[in-house]
């Protein structure tokens, strides 16, 4: 689901995009002129722009040169639209920084795929670990299992997160404030103690595996970067 910027003289097909990008549970926001696609661009910051290339104030290779000039949009992906037999407009969006196109006729399938394509570019998912082994400590992050040396440990929800959280960042220090934010989210009843409180009652939980967990005077907490500098 994202915000999707529609900008598109050709009433009819605005209409079909719109209702069929609002049924991909998309939210849509429409122009007809490029003047009012770039107001809205600003105004209302979508996450993608769909752009026809023949509009009649400003080409779309205007609009597009100004949304890639603009430091807070310049990161938006922009589909073009073209029509057949623009070959060369469609390089020109290409240099201008369009990060795809649909020539029409288009399928409302294919731009939606495409849609798609240029938002995971644009917001590529974390690296996540799903299995991992470390020294003595084996974790099954989808079962939320956990063993140290061979035996199962039990752990909160919380802990376990906190735990995941150091390892994906391991061999970095993380402030209190940092696991605050990342495990815990922005709460206002718990303080940087609840860190300490929390990080105590996993190294106890993991018993061999604890040692991993490195307290970083001053700063916060550290995941050691293997499993074999431990005491170092
Ligand atoms: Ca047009």
């Amino acid at each position: 689901m994202a915000r999707i910027l529609v900008i598109e003289d050709e009433q009819d097909l605005q209409n079909v995009l719109a209702y069929n990008l609002r049924a991909a549970g998309h939210e849509v926001v429409a122009a007809l002129r490029g003047q009012e696609g770039l107001r809205l661009a600003r105004a209302r910051r979508p996450e993608v722009v769909l752009l026809d290339l023949m509009l009649p104030d400003l080409p779309g290779t205007e609009v597009c040169k100004a949304l890639k000039a603009d430091p807070a949009l310049r990161d938006v992906p922009v589909v073009m639209l073209t029509a057949k037999g623009e070959e060369v407009d469609r390089v020109v969006g290409f240099e201008l920084g369009a990060d795809d196109y649909v020539v029409k006729p288009f399928s409302v399938r294919e731009l939606i795929l495409r849609i798609q394509a240029v938002l995971r570019r644009a917001h590529p998912q974390p690296e996540t670990v799903p299995t991992f082994a470390f020294g003595c400590l084996r974790v099954d992050a989808a079962a939320h299992r956990v063993w140290v040396e061979g035996d199962e440990v039990e752990l909160t929800a919380l802990e376990f997160r906190l735990l995941l959280t150091l390892y994906e960042r391991r061999d970095r220090v993380q402030s209190r404030a940092t696991l605050l934010d990342v495990v815990w989210g922005i709460e206002a009843d718990i303080t940087t103690r609840t860190v300490d409180t929390h990080v105590k009652r996993l190294r106890e939980k993991l018993r061999a595996a604890g040692a991993y967990v490195e307290t970083v005077r001053g700063v916060g907490y550290r995941f050691a970067g293997s499993p074999d500098e431990e005491g170092r």
